[in-house]
């Protein structure tokens, strides 16, 4: 008897184990400076979750922790402590955010300005909650792929955020060396905290998206809030911020506040909908920190024939970006590197490169990458040049004869980037009209290091 119901349960086991994982990630965007209530909604937030046994990730706005510090509140920085912290820039919603700021920059010197206008607050979360932030999530809409390059150095791992700018299916992926939270759709859900009628629609949307992603063989869910809306009605930046507007902070409005009948639905709700979640057989809820270990490594070694796919079409194949496997017919090792600075033509007329020239380009390009970093905006063919897409098609499609034939690079991975800047960005604090297109440009050329993240 003993040994059948042992049987019973091993079986009953591997049957849990067979089920493809879904992981959860709930954040709270932690960021109004200006309405004190909101310091209490972080506290009640935190602490009710840990009671629960769960932890969250906190993305905290430098001037936010600050704050906290100037008002005592180490109540609320413990609590917080108690979860994953994350970074969600200097100032939020004051102008110029990071998109206004970042348009027209290239990437590199766009990294720099973003160093010198966010650099600040990540130390100041680092120093108030003694840990380096897991995940940095840009204000509102107001995304730019110059972070990318400032994060890694600073050692954070996650871009923990939603918007359009970019995606890849629905689920997380690399870019610009980070894992990226984004963009999910479907995948990215919340219970209204106003009207009860929506919390059985939220579960049963939540129910919904774990069934999908279980036929697809497991994938990530997210749910996030910012602690204001327990304490306001209205959000603290766009009475202050709205469409470009910069008041100085002597006149700075405080947002409406909620009843105290309306402030404790919000949180029953939210924590009815953040229980049914913690209810599902086989979840795992996770925070930005913890993430990275469930997925497959970022770096690993292209097979030659993946690589070569690049001749026909520019894009993630079998996991790899196309900078992967561009590197891999280098002859490089895998790591990241990031994608070339600036659009440029092809200008070689002949259509075909003797072997000598094009191997001395080939080096050329190599060393290029290994020294930089990144992708060379065109290759040299001695006076002639080969634009990055046409050098990356003509080497796949190199068959070692006497000459290699040129060929043309059909960027698709292009199409995984938004189009349509005023549509991406049209947070109600950008000026009306707003339409950065070209950091939608610059987010197109790196690009070249954009790929699927598959779990492990
Ligand atoms: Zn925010």
């Amino acid at each position: 008897m003993i040994r059948l119901l042992t049987l019973f349960l091993a079986g009953v086991l591997a049957l849990a184990a067979a089920e493809p994982p879904i992981f959860y990630l709930l954040w709270f965007d932690t960021e109004d400076y200006v309405e004190p209530a909101s310091d209490d909604a972080a506290l009640r937030l935190a602490a009710g979750l840990t009671s629960r046994g769960l932890r969250a990730t906190f993305k905290i706005v430098g001037e936010k922790a600050r704050v906290l510090e100037q008002r005592g509140r180490t109540d609320v920085l413990r609590a917080l402590a108690a979860h994953d912290i994350g970074y969600h820039s200097e100032y939020h919603s004051l102008h110029p955010t990071p998109a206004e700021y970042l348009n027209g920059m290239g990437l590199l010197d766009g990294a720099a300005e973003f160093a010198r206008r966010e650099g600040r607050g990540f130390g100041d979360v680092e120093r108030l909650f003694g840990v380096t932030p897991s995940c940095y999530g840009q204000p509102g809409n107001s995304w730019g792929p110059q972070a990318n390059v400032m994060l890694r150095r600073w050692g954070v791992k996650v871009y923990m955020d939603d918007g359009g700018q970019v995606g890849f299916d629905q689920q997380p992926f690399w870019y610009g060396g980070l894992l990226y939270v984004f963009n999910l759709g479907p995948n990215t859900m919340r219970a209204s905290l106003n009207d009860p009628a929506d919390l059985p629609v939220a579960r049963a949307k939540f129910d919904a998206a774990v069934a999908s992603l279980r036929q697809r063989g497991g994938g990530v869910i997210q749910t996030y809030y910012h602690p204001t809306e327990w304490a306001a009605t209205e959000f603290w930046d766009g009475v202050n911020f709205r469409h470009g507007a910069n008041p100085e902070r002597q006149d700075w409005k405080r947002p409406n506040l909620r009843t105290p009948e309306s402030r404790e639905q919000a949180y029953r709700l939210f924590f009815e909908f953040v229980d049914h979640v913690r209810a599902t057989p086989g979840l795992k809820i996770v925070t930005a920190r913890e993430l990275p270990q469930y997925f497959e490594p970022r770096d690993k070694a292209a097979p030659a024939a993946v690589a070569r796919r690049l001749a026909t079409s520019i894009d993630a194949h079998e996991g790899f970006s196309p900078a992967d496997l561009l590197l891999s017919l280098l002859g490089l090792p895998p790591r990241h590197v990031d994608g070339p600075l600036r659009r440029m033509a092809s200008d070689v007329a002949e259509k075909e490169i003797p072997r000598a020239a094009f191997d001395r380009a080939k080096r050329d390009a190599a060393e290029f990458v290994t020294r930089e970093q990144r992708l060379p905006d065109a290759v040299h063919v001695g006076a002639r040049r080969l634009s990055l897409p046409d050098f990356a098609a003509t080497l796949a499609g190199d068959e070692g004869g006497s000459t290699v034939a040129v060929r043309r690079g059909v960027l698709e991975i292009e199409k995984r980037i938004g189009t349509n800047a005023a549509k991406q960005y049209n947070w109600v604090i950008h000026p009306q009209g707003f339409a950065p297109e070209e950091l939608l440009e610059l987010a197109r050329l790196q690009a070249w290091t954009l790929k699927p993240a598959r779990l492990r």
